[in-house]
């Protein structure tokens, strides 16, 4: 997409290693078969696989176009897996693969293997998209980044996911995995509830079993009473995601789930804001849409006063989606980017630190955490 209405400013230099986390998150990883797995498809960021770089959990793209190209490569040392640029070991070059979680061998009694219901996200987050049907999942339709189709077309998950199913899974993950928190997502099942309603179902079964905070995600439903209902359930944090805070941008990449204008977007954010709390509702930010820097730290800084957590990421052009050809934003942009957003996030005392469950809390798809410890 288009970057060019970005203008460089003046600003403080990244260490090294958030430098390298945006650069690795922006062009991607091959692993030359040495680390096997990862996920392709599904909702959010993916065509990715979880790592650990200096200790902390990174979603690093190695099944994108990007990744196909990069000039970040896996070899694998002595003790250990090295991380290595146009072959040449970086200065931080020791990285690890997350492992793969026991929970995955396991299945439910009807024959449903574990990990078509849940997977792990980073190094300890269970998440599941609990609808993998979403009604804006049609050609002229569907949001141009979004792959939450492809998942089900693989056959590498199930449509919809039973309630008593997601609590046995969690049960299983937090005994023999370790997780510590869990993320419920759901494409977009209807233009009323939006999903809020079977999200409820979801988490009032999981917690039957599970003490663990619940993040959830959806389409800000059209009944703010349902916020309370998810509450109730025993959600602790829930994310609404503009995607953009660009309205034009949103237009064009997202012809129908923009018809949710952004002002109903900030409605939602106070109203969810009043239900679960400051730094417990979030909103991920793709950048790289080619959106407008100013609207977009502006969208960021009204989010923020409200006590919402901006989640700000790199678009990943994922394959099979319209934008699987585009580039990434430079990484260049994403240092601006990500420098002055933790500057409104310090002002607005707003922090990842301070969420309870979800995307903000486990970080692994940002750099924005790195940035926020900067200050
Ligand atoms: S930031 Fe969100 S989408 Fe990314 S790995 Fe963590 S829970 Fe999953």
């Amino acid at each position: 997409m288009n970057s060019n209405k970005y203008v460089k400013q003046a600003v403080a230099p990244a260490t090294q290693l958030e430098s390298l986390l945006v650069d690795l998150q922006n062009k991607g990883l091959r692993t030359e078969g040495i680390t096997k797995g990862g996920r392709r498809g599904g909702a959010g960021p993916t065509d990715d696989q979880a790592f650990l770089l200096q200790g902390q959990a990174v979603m690093i793209p190695t099944l994108n176009g990007p990744a196909e190209h990069s000039p970040y490569s896996l070899a694998q040392g002595s003790s250990g897996l090295l991380l290595q640029y146009e072959g040449k070991p970086l200065p931080f070059p020791f990285i690890k693969a997350v492992r793969r979680p026991k929970f995955y061998e396991l299945s439910t009694k009807d024959g449903i293997p574990y990990h078509k219901i849940a997977v792990l996200h980073g190094a300890d987050v269970l998440a599941s998209t609990v609808i993998q049907n979403c009604i804006r999942w049609a050609p002229d339709k569907r949001c141009k980044f979004c792959a939450i189709g492809h998942s089900l077309e693989q056959g590498s998950t199930i449509a919809k996911k039973k309630p008593e199913h997601l609590a046995e899974v969690v049960k299983a993950a937090e005994e023999l995995d370790g997780i510590k928190h869990i993320t419920l997502t759901t494409g977009t099942p209807n233009e009323t509830d939006r999903g809020a309603l079977y999200l409820a179902e979801c988490v009032r079964s999981i917690r039957k079993v599970s003490q663990l905070p619940i993040h959830v995600q959806c389409e800000p439903p059209d009944d703010d009473s349902l916020y309370q209902v998810l509450k109730d359930a025993g959600a602790n944090s829930i994310g609404l995601h503009v995607e953009s805070f660009d309205e034009e941008v949103r237009k064009k990449v997202m012809p129908s789930k923009s018809q949710i204008s952004l002002e109903v977007y900030f409605q939602a954010f106070e109203k969810a804001v009043a239900v679960f709390g400051k730094n417990q509702v979030s909103t991920y930010v793709i950048i790289g849409l080619g959106e407008d820097l100013e609207k977009t730290l502006e969208g960021c800084r009204r989010a923020a006063k409200l006590g919402v957590y901006p989640f700000v990421v790199p678009l990943r052009p994922l394959r099979g989606t319209e934008l699987e050809n585009v580039s990434p934003p430079s990484s260049d942009l994403m240092l601006e980017v990500y420098r002055r957003v933790a500057a409104i996030l310090r002002e607005e005392n707003v922090s990842s630190a301070a969420s309870l469950a979800g995307c903000a809390k486990c970080g692994a798809c940002s750099a924005l955490s790195l940035f926020e410890k900067l200050g």
